[in-house]
């Protein structure tokens, strides 16, 4: 069985003692359980401190990005393996925010993939159709591609521990959320396609989210279904007490 995985992408919200505050109440009020791993992937100043806040709880860390480079002149970029002497073990990649305003593209993302893996790090590979694709009826042609790209030069082990998040653009930030019928087909999809690239073993171990304006009304009902094996959640991951709800319906 898969074990589930709820995600919380605070993209470039809350101030150190805000984020604080979050892990000091959530982390007292996690369910004890095997079944739902809960992580937290605050902006990159703050990692190193919430990594020491949740040491020995449940909690894990996140960062939202990563450059794909071990060191260099890229001002501004942190590496992989800074990550890892943090003890930050999740890393978002592909983020539809960092491919719209930051120019990342299944190429650079292919290779923090990579990066990732190379360094401890779990990667959660972000992939997803604009509005536009979707009403072109392009959906699980443009996913498939995205897919395959990123997954460029992993190895079947490695793929077994990656996570996918299918995060449909137009679902992001703006409340509208994919039926949970229409983001089961795609996360369908997504496994099909590990198992064309890699074997059933591989397909059936792979982790997929969903995500695009999860909250803890719609979680229950997209936790249901047989591909979704997690969220990742933007908005309603802010607030402790929304965090905590969803993963205890996960549970
Ligand atoms: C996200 O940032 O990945 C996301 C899904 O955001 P939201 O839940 O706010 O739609």
């Amino acid at each position: 069985m898969r074990k589930r995985i709820i995600a919380g992408n605070w993209k470039m919200y809350k101030m150190m003692d805000e984020a604080k505050s979050f892990v000091a109440e959530v982390k007292g009020r996690l369910p004890e359980t095997e079944l739902v791993e809960a992580v937290i992937c605050p902006p990159s100043l703050f990692l190193a401190e919430l990594v020491n806040q949740s040491e020995g709880t449940s909690l894990k860390i996140g960062a939202q990005t990563m450059h794909d480079a071990a060191e260099g002149a890229y001002t501004g970029e942190v590496s992989p393996n800074m990550l890892a002497d943090l003890n930050v073990q999740y890393v978002i990649l592909g983020h539809s925010e960092r491919r719209q305003y930051f120019n990342e593209t299944d190429e650079s993302v292919n290779r923090k993939v990579l990066a990732a893996f190379a360094n401890g790090l779990t990667p959660i590979v972000c992939v997803g159709e604009s509005l536009e694709e979707r009403e072109g009826g392009k959906t699980v042609e443009r996913v498939a591609l995205q897919v395959n790209k990123a997954f460029e030069g992993v190895s079947a082990d490695q793929a077994k521990e990656a996570i996918i998040a299918y995060e449909p653009i137009w679902a992001i930030g703006t409340g509208k959320t994919a039926t949970a019928e229409d983001a089961n087909d795609v996360c369908k999809e997504i496994r099909h396609e590990i198992g064309k690239l890699y074997d059933k073993n591989t397909a059936s171990a792979i982790r997929i989210q969903y995500g695009g304006s999860v909250k803890p009304a719609n979680i229950g009902e997209l936790l249901s279904m047989e591909h979704i094996d997690g969220a990742l959640v933007g908005g309603a991951s802010l607030e402790a007490d929304s965090f905590v709800k969803m993963i205890e319906v996960a549970t």
